[in-house]
């Protein structure tokens, strides 16, 4: 009987110590640069098709010490962490840095990043926001161009199509089964824990996407499905850019919930959408980049067909979900401005709603546990009464 306790234990190491992961893989291929790219827009196949292993610079989860002088206090706690990292030598296993723009905070750690890290070369891609423009599908697939254009120039060879569509069938590959296992959790028979699901996209952000798919298949073969309890069904939205801390996933299913669905950084949202594998390479990744607006809507772009509430108010009446827990991190602009929308429109739909800020440092446990029992209070209340 295959256990799937081995390949979720590698994929949850790599999830939380991607630097081991990084030294193995430069033993194994040596010579070729291992490149931080930030980070929920970025295309990471043209950097794995360069050559490189590009790995998602996230939030370690270490307290901010020496950051806390580059970037005021009213910044997000990833890019205050982003700052810190930088400033700590926590980003040295990193040849270069790549990133595409998504919130002006974003744009600050990169500032920090560059004056501390003088030496290590970052290419800072404006990735457009406003998505209705007529001109909008042109300058995407500019910018991606450009994104190739700057792999060649780092590596000293062509990004060709061929490589590119390779690694374009590479990372669908391991999204697809990712999702399948967030659709499997949505239709009721989840094999894998919220904390586990956490893992296995995590390390699919430092992992070559052949090898976490090999990887994963083997806990998907091995996984037993867990029975389907009486617990309030939620769906968690939100987190943009950086994973909840672990020890809020298990609390909320310690507090009479059960996690359904999501549209987390961490979780969905990065494995919505596919990238075309036919035409030319570079548009497929620029419709990849349009079109994951629409599956799963971002408060940092603006569109006037793609409305995350009314995604919000879908996606719980698909997932059967019976409430919405929002985590906002605390000072997310783009979150922020966007939650009266969400609030409005999940009250109109009549659906239970928590909002939980998080806090970088620290978990207010016993006050968010005393929340989430309310809110999973209410829920059941709208249960239609068995006779
Ligand atoms: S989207 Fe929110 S969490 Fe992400 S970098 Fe911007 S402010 Fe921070």
């Amino acid at each position: 009987m295959p256990d799937a306790t081995a390949p979720l234990a590698r994929l949850a190491e790599v999830a939380r110590h991607p630097r081991g992961y990084i030294e193995h893989w430069r033993s194994a291929h040596p010579g070729r640069p291992v490149v931080g790219v930030l980070s929920m827009n970025f295309p990471r196949e043209i950097a794995h098709a360069a050559g490189t292993l590009p790995v998602v610079v996230q939030d370690d989860q270490q307290p901010v010490t020496e950051g806390r002088s580059l970037l005021a206090e009213f910044y997000c706690g990833y890019t205050r962490n982003l700052a810190d990292q930088a400033a700590t030598g926590r980003l040295d296993c990193y040849d270069a840095l790549f990133l595409a723009d998504h919130c002006i905070q974003l744009i600050g750690a990169a500032d920090v990043v560059r004056a501390v890290l003088p030496e290590t070369p970052v290419f800072f891609g404006m990735l457009i926001s406003s998505m209705s423009d007529t001109w909008a599908p042109g300058k995407i697939a500019e910018m991606m161009g450009e994104f190739r254009d700057e792999f060649a120039s780092f590596t000293g060879h062509l990004v060709t199509d061929e490589a590119l569509a390779s690694s374009i069938r590479a990372h669908n590959r391991d999204r697809q089964l990712i999702r399948r296992l967030f659709d499997e959790r949505s239709s009721g028979s989840a094999a894998f824990t919220p904390r586990q699901l956490q893992d296995i996209v995590a390390a699919s952000m430092v992992m070559d996407p052949a090898e976490h798919h090999a990887l994963l298949s083997e806990a998907v073969v091995a996984a037993q499905e867990a029975p389907r309890d009486d617990r309030v069904r939620v769906h968690l939205s939100a987190h943009l850019c950086h994973a909840p801390k672990r020890e809020l996933l298990d609390l909320i299913e310690d507090s009479g919930a059960i996690v359904v669905d999501d549209d987390l950084f961490h979780g969905r949202r990065y494995v919505s959408t596919d990238v075309d594998e036919t035409g030319d390479p570079i548009d497929a990744i620029a419709r990849w980049y349009a079109q994951r607006n629409i599956t799963i809507p971002c408060p940092t772009r603006v569109q006037h067909d793609a409305d995350w509430d009314a995604y919000l108010v879908d996606a719980v009446r698909a997932s059967g979900a019976e409430a919405v827990i929002h985590l906002l991190p605390k000072f997310c602009e783009p979150h922020m401005l966007y939650y009266p929308e969400l609030r409005k429109g999940l009250d109109v739909a009549g659906i239970p709603q928590l909002l939980l800020e998080t806090e970088h440092e620290g978990l207010p446990a016993e006050s968010f546990r005393t929340r989430i029992e309310a809110l999973v209070e209410r829920a059941r209340r709208k249960r239609p009464v068995s006779l």
